[in-house]
């Protein structure tokens, strides 16, 4: 039987983190997520920002982390292969009533060390961001925000750990475990076994049920879901920073997001899900996202929507729930990690990896850690002359598969190879299907680089694994 030092369970942001910051050291870790690719957890449908600071106290845990977390971005961009943007966000109060909650903010930020923050008119508002809703009475501002593509965050994170001796089990769904001397030992619901003198619980929604498993803590996660509406690159109510409302008890409400890679994004809402596999969006939530989004960017319209999705937050109390367990030996929870849980994820990688070592985990550097990963060459971030020259070096670049994307072929290829075999792995990987078509023009053609690459049949092509086959019959 395999045996490792750690098994961390979930292959989401927290997950990628802890293993990327366990690889610097001489330890044999293992990744265990039950999905046929990493990042399909909740890690992939959230809003991609890397928040300011401000919303919560540092008395918190998750604030803590999140300043951390923050700061972190600047270097695991220049290492890492994913898109990162220091854009700036704005709250915007479109009431004079607003700004009490306003100035709570800005000394709440100036309180926890928020560099650069600023309270704002009217005027300064709008000089930050045109597209602002000209009845806007003033703000807040705070530099050091930003915006990030999460799932190739998780992807890149996830190879920089597989470089550095990391294994990844991905289709290994945890079922069960039990205690055999200093070890776990850990069953997969196919009957895979593996064992490991540490576990680690970032299982995200299902982090409750991982939790009874391994005889820990009992608690209840229960799932909130957020709806999105996603505008095209053409829309004219692209702002070039992140729009937040004033911020109610229960949420930070619905945001107008710039995304990193130029679409725009309204939302999230905030309701309880009927289940944890409740992904559905509805009519009524784009009525309100829409309404709630024109009035702090009245230009945007509906005729720009090209697709919504829903995401879920793992809700369990009102901080992050990160211990060593006082229940199961060797046992850390990574669990409630609902926003800014993107934005921690970096530093609650380091904060586990103290949790370890207080557990008793012996930790020795490595002589040689690779924090680099090879970042491969985009077709649409290339002027005429580079994408020349990217295809004199391999003619795969000349093929644009995806062209509202434009994502060439040389990037689906290097997607495959790098692991990503469903539609939606290298939808996230490479962004094609993403576009205002929707893969509605590029989708068969990913399908025949799929099939020459990896031997599959047509009919063995999934979306994301499982019983997600896309096309059936015989041709
Ligand atoms: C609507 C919404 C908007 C958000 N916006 C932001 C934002 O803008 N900025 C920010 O900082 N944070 C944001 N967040 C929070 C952030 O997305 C989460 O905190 C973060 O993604 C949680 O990551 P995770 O690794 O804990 O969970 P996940 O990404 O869900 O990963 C858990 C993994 O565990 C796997 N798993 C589950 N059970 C098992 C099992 N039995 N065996 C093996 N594997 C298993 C799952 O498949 C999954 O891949 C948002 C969240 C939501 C829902």
């Amino acid at each position: 039987m395999e045996q490792f030092d750690v098994a961390i369970i979930g292959a989401g942001v927290c997950g990628a983190n802890i293993a990327r910051k366990l690889s610097q050291y001489e330890l044999d870790v293992v990744l265990l997520e039950k999905e046929i690719d990493v990042s399909l957890g909740t890690s992939k449908a959230n809003s991609g920002i890397v928040h300011g600071g401000f919303h919560d106290h540092i008395s918190t845990l998750k604030a803590r982390l999140e300043l951390q977390g923050a700061l972190m971005f600047d270097r695991l961009h220049e290492e890492l292969d994913f898109p990162f943007e220091r854009c700036g966000i704005l709250v915007a109060a479109l009431h004079e009533d607003e700004m009490h909650a306003i100035e709570q903010l800005y000394l709440q930020g100036v309180d926890n060390g928020v560099i650069g923050i600023e309270m704002c008119s009217r005027e300064r508002m709008l000089e930050l961001e045109p597209k602002l809703n000209p009845d806007v009475v003033g703000g807040l501002y705070a530099p050091s925000g930003g915006i990030l593509e999460p799932y190739r965050f998780v992807f890149s994170l996830v190879e920089s750990a597989k470089k550095n001796g990391v294994r990844v089990k991905t289709e290994f769904e945890v079922a069960s475990a039990r205690r055999e001397g200093d070890w776990w030992r850990i069953l997969s619901t196919t009957g895979q076994e593996i064992q490991a003198r540490y576990v680690v619980n970032s299982a995200g929604l299902h982090a409750d049920t991982i939790s009874a498993a391994f005889g820990a803590e009992r608690f209840e996660i229960a799932p909130r879901k957020g709806e999105y509406y996603l505008l095209d690159r053409m829309s004219k109510s692209k702002p070039s920073r992140v729009i937040f409302p004033v911020p109610t008890e229960v949420s930070k409400g619905i945001l107008v997001i710039p995304t990193v890679e130029g679409t725009v994004l309204i939302g999230p809402t905030a309701s309880p899900a009927q289940s944890k596999e409740d992904f559905a969006t509805t009519r009524d939530q784009l009525e309100h996202i829409l309404h709630s989004a024109r009035m702090m960017v009245p230009s945007i319209s509906e005729s720009d929507v090209i697709t919504s999705f829903a995401g879920l937050r793992a809700s369990y109390g009102s901080d992050f729930y990160i211990k060593v367990s006082d229940e199961a030996p060797a046992f850390v929870q990574v669990a409630g990690i609902q926003s800014p849980g993107l934005t921690a994820s970096p530093a609650i990688g380091d904060y586990v990896k103290d949790l370890l070592k207080k557990a008793g985990l012996r930790l020795v550097e490595k002589s040689e850690w690779d924090p680099y990963v090879h970042k491969v060459p985009r077709a649409r971030d290339a002027d005429p002359y580079a994408l020349d020259g990217l295809v004199a070096q391999d003619p795969a670049y000349g093929d644009i598969v995806c062209r509202c994307e434009r994502v060439s072929e040389a990037e689906i290829v290097a997607a495959i190879r790098a692991g990503h075999t469903t539609l939606d792995g290298i939808k996230y990987y490479t962004r094609a299907q993403m576009g205002r078509c929707q893969g509605g023009f590029c989708t068969y053609k990913i399908i025949r680089i799929l099939m020459r690459e990896t031997g599959m049949r047509f009919d063995e092509v999934t979306k994301r694994g499982g019983d997600s086959t896309v096309l059936r019959g015989s041709l």
